[in-house]
């Protein structure tokens, strides 16, 4: 079998076998190192996903590798039963981190929203003196915050929506970064504010300037849960540990997951102080693979890693260099570009092509990147690409451009 009938075939198998609920790129891989890919044939790729940010260390990062290599050698799942040696150090670690008292361990993403949710109106309830099943939580348009059906409750995405209802009650959306329409949502029933502090699924939009403190003002005075979806936005990505920082804001709730992980297992979790996540009390709340040695032991590495500040320095130094080589193709067909640290959503020209035909491209060209919203580029390579490798992304980005 010739290298391209391997990877057609290996393509036809998963289209056969899986349920269609992605359209990958047309590329198998199988092997990662770094900023870098190799597919079955052997061609490399650079990685400007990062696997959303999860991979926001690079592929198989050696800390990361060997702190989790060193737990298989030793135990890697308890359950919640029983107590084990990492996730009070990893907990302690990663709360020190937010600065915060309290860490509720889970492992995808949308749990740890759910997570949040549920503390937020048990809060509402137990704290703000809500009345039994009236909360209500405010959310933005365009938020991406996981696939449970409650998320999908409030989510202003057709696409995510449809043929999935009856939906969860108790939401409200507004539009994002409009202060006035979220003041206008909120009265004595609303418990929480649920924000992406840059909303990445959207496109890497970023909110204008003061409106995350507006947020906060509007939560403190009202009596209301600023709860930050860090998800794809924290651990360094936008040249600050969380993308709060960038307006001084500090949530009552971070959600974290994707790059918690290190690239190698699911780990997210909810992260609060002791008044707010102290409402959950023994069997409220929980998950057989929350908290798991393998999961705390590739945390504590990603926390580890990210105490020092380089991290985050790196992404700022790098962002700037991406941003200044996105200025110089700005007469390209780019009609916007924006972002923060190394995280860049890109809007091409609808009438050159859409964002899935200017990833093809990029494929062809040895970037891997993702359209999001029809004409939509999203860049987010790993922290580990050096400046070079980014000059290669828009070399590579300006021959696409310019091809039709
Ligand atoms: C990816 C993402 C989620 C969902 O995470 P999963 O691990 O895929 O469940 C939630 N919120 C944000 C902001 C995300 O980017």
């Amino acid at each position: 079998m010739t290298d391209l009938q391997r990877s057609a075939e290996l393509i036809s198998l998963t289209e056969r076998s899986t349920a269609h609920n992605y359209h990958p790129l047309p590329v198998v891989i199988s092997e990662g190192d770094g900023s870098w890919v190799t597919d079955v044939d052997g061609r490399r790729y650079l990685d400007c996903l990062a696997a959303y940010s999860a991979v926001n260390f690079g592929h198989r990062h050696p800390r990361i590798v060997d702190a989790v290599r060193a737990q298989l050698e030793r135990v890697t799942l308890t359950s919640r039963a029983f107590h084990h040696d990492v996730l009070g150090p990893f907990a302690r670690e990663l709360a020190d981190l937010a600065g915060k008292d309290l860490v509720l361990p889970m492992n995808t993403g949308a749990e740890a929203v759910e997570t949040a949710l549920k503390v937020a109106r048990k809060w509402g309830y137990e704290v703000k003196g809500v009345p039994e099943d009236q909360a209500t939580i405010v959310v933005m348009d365009g938020n991406f915050h996981g696939r449970t059906i409650s998320i999908v409750s409030f989510s202003t995405d057709p696409v995510a929506r449809t043929n999935f209802g009856p939906f969860t009650p108790g939401f409200r959306v507004v539009e994002y970064g409009n202060p006035p329409a979220l003041a206008d949502a909120i009265d004595d029933t609303t418990v929480a504010v649920l924000i992406e502090p840059i909303q990445g699924e959207a496109g890497v939009v970023v909110p204008p300037a003061g409106y995350l403190s507006q947020v906060r003002q509007l939560c403190d005075a009202r009596q209301m849960l600023f709860i930050a979806d860090e998800i794809q936005s924290g651990l360094g990505r936008t040249g600050t540990t969380f993308a709060c920082e960038h307006e001084d804001v500090v949530p009552d709730l971070y959600i974290l997951g994707k790059a918690l992980g290190g690239g190698i297992v699911p780990v997210s979790a909810v992260i609060g102080d002791a008044d707010v996540l102290g409402v959950i009390h023994p069997g409220e709340h929980g998950s057989t693979f929350g908290g798991n040695p393998l999961a705390c032991a590739a945390g504590r590495a990603v926390v580890d890693m990210l105490t020092t500040g380089d991290w985050q320095r790196t992404a700022t130094e790098l962002g700037q260099h991406l941003f200044e080589g996105l200025g110089r193709l700005a007469d390209k067909g780019m009609i916007d570009v924006r972002g923060r640290g190394l995280w860049a959503g890109i809007d091409i020209d609808p009438d050159l092509m859409t964002g899935r035909a200017a990833c093809e491209a990029l494929l062809a060209e040895g970037i891997l990147a993702k359209d999001t919203h029809g004409s939509t580029i999203r860049l987010a390579p790993p922290l580990v690409i050096t400046p070079e490798e980014i000059d290669m992304v828009i070399d590579a980005l300006s021959r696409v451009l310019t091809a039709k």
